[in-house]
């Protein structure tokens, strides 16, 4: 296949670049580097079978040759990158989507859209699965991912109905891992260096809300085997091993050795941060033959490793 990666110097994008590369596959990567860094792709360079292009998909997208498969992956994904860049996010997942699935439509490709389990919002229905429409607050800072992202659902099924078109669309909850930015503000790179610094973890809130988190690697084959499978409606892919932040920092704090402790910030918790999540993965179980494999304290080793040359 000849594949198009949007995003693909960011986190995500780049793990997929390189899992789409290691199956023999071509691809060419596209980012406007607002929230993704080069460096995460570095390796590739020179490589005969990758490409990167440099680029707003929120404007009108022109790929010389053949594509088999495009990956919307492009979007700002951490909430303080989202509050940084509100219009932004809103272009990528409106405009960025029509466009790349205008992409998908000219060069007769299967899309798969990034999606999120924000679409579910401050969830009340517990854990989340597919058919559940979401309780989420249009208008509050949040907001504008989350809308954004069930707009790029509407308009991938939009797509998929009236063109046609081959598409799927992957819910993503909670991943961490390598080349996660140390700055993005989530919680799992926010808590390493703190604790790699020897300060005290922030703890937004009494810690008391909850997440499920999926090492990078898992997600990424489960995303793999969604675009090969053949079904249109979305899928959770996520850990379902859920745990509150409390209890993520005690975790961290112990791997590390750190005697800083915890710093409770109640002002820090923004407007709307789900309570709860957890995905439901029947549907990917089911359909995928795919479960979740590297356990919390494994993939937090890795990632530990990872930002101890960066801090
Ligand atoms: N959080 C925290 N301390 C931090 C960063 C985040 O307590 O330094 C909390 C945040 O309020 C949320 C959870 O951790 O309840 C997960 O936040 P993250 O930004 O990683 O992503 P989200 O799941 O909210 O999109």
């Amino acid at each position: 296949m000849r594949v198009l990666i949007t995003g693909a110097a960011g986190f995500l994008g780049s793990h997929l670049c390189d899992r789409f590369l290691a199956e023999g596959h071509e691809v060419v990567g596209m980012d406007n580097l607002l929230t993704g860094n080069t460096d995460n792709i570095a390796h590739l360079a020179g490589r005969p079978d990758f490409k990167f292009i440099k680029y707003d998909v929120t404007n009108f997208i022109y790929v010389e040759g053949p594509l088999d498969a495009i990956l919307h992956f492009a979007s700002p994904a951490s909430p303080i990158d989202y509050l940084m860049y509100p219009i932004q996010t809103l272009k990528v997942g409106s405009l960025g989507t029509h466009n790349t699935l205008g992409v998908a439509k000219e060069k007769g490709a299967r899309f798969l859209l990034a999606s999120t389990s924000e679409v579910y919002g401050d969830p009340l229905v517990h854990p989340q699965t597919e058919d559940y429409v979401g309780n989420v607050d249009a208008i509050g800072p949040r907001g504008v991912y989350d809308e954004a992202k069930r707009f790029a659902e509407a308009i991938t099924m939009a797509y998929h109905r009236a063109h046609n078109i081959d598409t799927r669309i992957v819910r993503i909850f909670n991943t961490y891992g390598p080349r996660m930015r140390l700055d993005d503000g989530r919680v799992v790179p926010n808590f390493i260096g703190q604790a790699l610094r020897g300060e005290p973890l922030t703890v937004y809130g009494d810690g008391s809300q909850t997440r499920s988190f999926c090492y990078v690697s898992d997600l990424i084959e489960g995303i793999y085997r969604l675009l090969v499978c053949d079904f249109n409606d979305p899928v959770n892919i996520g850990n379902p091993t859920e745990m509150s932040i409390f209890e993520l920092a005690h975790v961290i704090n112990t791997m590390t050795d750190n005697p800083a402790g915890i710093v409770y910030q109640e002002g820090l918790r923004i407007k709307g941060d789900p309570q709860t999540r957890q995905p439901d993965i029947t549907r990917a179980r089911t359909l995928l033959n795919w479960t979740p494999e590297i356990d919390l304290s494994t993939g937090l080793e890795k990632t530990i490793r990872y930002f101890k040359d960066r801090v």
